[in-house]
């Protein structure tokens, strides 16, 4: 979703005229990413209406960026639809203990998150405990005991009692007794039959009468998810969303669809396997990760200023950007130098971590400076100008590959204190921009992205 909106948004951007045709061109594409992660056409749909109505007035006043605007349109829009309106049940301290039930397909994350949801609470001086009523895979009650106990919350199950609906009433039963305040059921998330896991739920559901219950989502789902999440709304009333492994590639669009489905509010993601990694849900970093836009807000200023002064300054005053291979690649079919390499990595250092806006620069993102990697990203680039440090004049300003034979990698190797594997790894990584930056071409008046406007 977050890719091929950017797409749209990026050919807006190096469109030369921005009239309806482009606009709707640029709209459609949207609305199709939106269709194809499986959110809803009435959904987005509105989404359209709505990015219209704000762009066309807009273009009303002069001297607007239309662009920024669209931008900000498909921005705010999203985050509007990651906001079904009304706020998810907060537990309280209450007279009577909180009952929190976990649904969700087998692998998505429930056990975990259960264990993570009531460490939180458990630090916001909540006295939580956990129930396991998922009988059908082998183990659960295993998994959710060593859950529970490395982060030190009371637990029940039954190694005996085959009866998901008796072992949470009587779980329930049992923690209220022991003074717990709020009691959190774990639940099967795979049956014989799937029709029998919707009844399952729905059993527990109508049996313990939980006051919230959280459909736990794996963000790689994507598509998926709006059949899922509608699938247990049509059994039990889903009011809020969690999604999961937002540490891994995935970047969680799926997430929007599970919120039109269940129309309940995400309220936590899940960041790694670790019991500390749930992160109260934020929906502007979200819906910026998700446009593969970084954090909006604060680092737009900092491309800007950073990564392509010469560019936006050649934008406002017609004349060549200085970052010299941006310039090159404004020529199309740049032959990358090591150099002009090394000049990049400078530039993405003085950006600091943010590694996802990198993709603005082709190639760096995905391998260099993998998401959530800024740091080793970094590390790395580090390591490659130290041993570029360590070539000749003429190494660096060669386009030719074969230059760096066995015995200057070992002599660079051993100029930089570093390991012929190194050096090899560095030339590898070279080899990939070189052939993926030959194919590049971006405008000649600088304009590479959408995030260069202002
Ligand atoms: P369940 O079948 O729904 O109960 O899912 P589990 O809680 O057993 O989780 C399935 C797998 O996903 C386990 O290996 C978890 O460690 C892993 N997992 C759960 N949440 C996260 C997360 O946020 N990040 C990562 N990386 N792994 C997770
Ligand atoms: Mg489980």
């Amino acid at each position: 979703l977050g890719s091929s909106i950017t797409r749209a948004l990026v050919r807006m951007s190096s469109a030369t005229v921005v009239d309806e045709k482009a606009l709707g061109d640029c709209l459609n594409e949207i609305t199709r990413a939106l269709l194809q992660s499986d959110v809803r056409f009435e959904t987005v749909r509105g989404v359209q209406a709505n990015i219209r109505n704000i762009v066309s007035l807009d273009t009303l006043a002069a001297g607007t960026n239309k662009r920024r605007i669209i931008q900000r349109a498909v921005f705010s829009e999203l985050c509007a639809m990651l906001d079904p309106g009304k706020p998810a049940f907060v537990p309280t301290k209450a007279n009577k203990p909180s009952v929190v039930m976990f649904v969700g397909l087998q692998g998505s994350g429930k056990t975990t998150t259960c264990a993570k949801y009531a460490r939180h609470y458990h630090r916001k001086g909540f006295r939580p405990s956990l129930v396991c009523a998922d009988t059908f895979r082998a183990g659960a009650f295993d998994q959710l005991k060593q859950n529970a106990t490395k982060a030190r919350i009371p637990f029940y199950g039954s190694y005996m009692e085959s009866d998901p609906v008796k072992i949470a009433v009587k779980g329930l039963e049992t923690l209220r007794k022991e003074g717990s305040d709020l009691i959190i059921i774990d639940t099967s998330g795979r049956h014989k039959q799937e029709a029998a896991l919707f009844e399952e739920m729905r059993q527990v559901a109508q049996a313990t009468k939980p006051d919230l219950v959280i459909f736990v989502m794996d963000a790689s789902i994507g598509q998926a998810a709006f059949g899922q999440a509608q699938a247990f709304k049509q059994s039990v009333s889903v009011g809020a969303v969690i999604v999961t492994k937002m540490d891994g590639h995935a970047n969680g669009g799926g997430a929007l669809s599970a919120v039109a489905a269940t129309k309940s509010p995400v309220i936590f993601i899940g960041t790694g396997e670790h019991m500390d990694n749930l992160e109260v849900f934020d929906v502007k970093p979200f819906v910026s990760r998700l446009l593969g836009m970084g954090d909006v807000a604060g680092l737009i200023h900092k491309i800007q200023d950073v990564v392509m002064p010469a560019a936006a300054a050649a934008d406002d005053q017609h004349q060549q950007p200085d970052n010299q291979l941006l310039a090159q690649l404004a020529q199309g079919g740049t032959l990358l130098t090591l150099r002009s390499m090394y000049e990049q990595f400078q530039y993405l250092l003085k950006m600091g971590p943010i590694g996802q806006l990198l993709s603005m620069l082709p190639g760096f993102t995905s391998e260099l400076m993998a998401k959530g990697q800024d740091k080793e990203g970094q590390a790395k680039i580090k390591r490659y100008m130290t041993i570029m440090d360590s070539m000749t004049d003429a190494e660096l300003d060669s386009t030719n590959p074969k230059l760096m034979n066995e015995s200057r990698v070992i002599r660079v190797a051993r100029g930089s204190g570093r390991q012929v594997k190194d050096v090899r790894a560095m030339l590898e990584e070279y080899k990939r921009l070189a052939k993926m930056w030959s194919k590049m071409k971006i405008p000649k008046n600088g304009k590479m992205s959408h995030l260069t406007q202002n």
